[in-house]
């Protein structure tokens, strides 16, 4: 494995396209057991990414992360900005003087790292529905060398049958069960992103 500036670059690349050809199954899951925005802030996020990118043209891994991160906490509102914000900050730090990743535990690091990040700033724990279910997948899934699309969707599915304990869906107690959360699948295309450029 190695993932440079060049790769990082590419996989927020497919993020972004990702995110805007999802925008309306996004907003649609977050509609029963939310807001109904997620699709729209994620959107927001990803085009002041690709804005930000262009004016400020980055050029090593800890940097790139920076511009998302900044995206996404100045530019999404909702839970999911300062969220996304708190695990692009936590793995912009992880990366500090790093030129690439060239091991599956050096990724797993950076990907724990934004993990606690989103831990710190949401407090929520696994199983609470939430998009930490699928980054704490994933810190496993590469540690176990099964780090596949299956399995990024199987943690995102995971969230249907758990009752929120976070968030706006958390206000509908028992009635959040049955519902994908919306946050979780935004991050399952982080991580088919990822996949995409590994
Ligand atoms: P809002 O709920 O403010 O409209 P979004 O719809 O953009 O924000 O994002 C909702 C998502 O944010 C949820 O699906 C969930 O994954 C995530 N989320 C909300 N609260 C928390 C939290 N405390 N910790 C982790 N993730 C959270
Ligand atoms: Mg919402
Ligand atoms: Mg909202």
């Amino acid at each position: 494995m190695e993932l440079t500036v060049k790769e990082i670059q590419v996989w927020l690349d497919k993020f972004t396209e990702k995110i805007e050809a999802n925008k309306a199954y996004l907003s649609d899951l977050d509609t029963p057991i939310g807001d109904g925005d997620h699709g729209n802030n994620m959107g927001r996020g990803v085009a002041a990414y690709q804005e930000s990118l262009a004016k400020q043209k980055p050029t090593t891994i800890p940097d790139t992360f920076k511009v998302m991160t900044m995206a996404m906490i100045s530019k999404v509102g909702g839970a999911s900005g300062p969220l996304y914000g708190s695990a692009f900050m936590g793995m912009t730090k992880a990366a500090q003087g790093m030129d690439a990743f060239t091991s599956q535990d050096e990724l797993q690091t950076i990907i724990a790292a934004g993990l606690d990040g989103i831990k710190q700033r949401g407090k929520a724990e696994v199983d609470d529905k939430t998009m930490v279910d699928v980054w704490d997948a994933i810190v496993g899934l590469i540690e176990a060398g099964d780090f596949t699309a299956e399995a990024v969707e199987a943690a995102k599915n995971n969230t249907k049958d758990m009752l929120a304990k976070k968030g706006r869906a958390s206000y509908l107690g028992e009635r959040s069960i049955g519902h994908i959360d919306p946050g979780a699948a935004s991050s399952a295309l982080l991580f088919e992103s990822l996949i995409e450029v590994l």
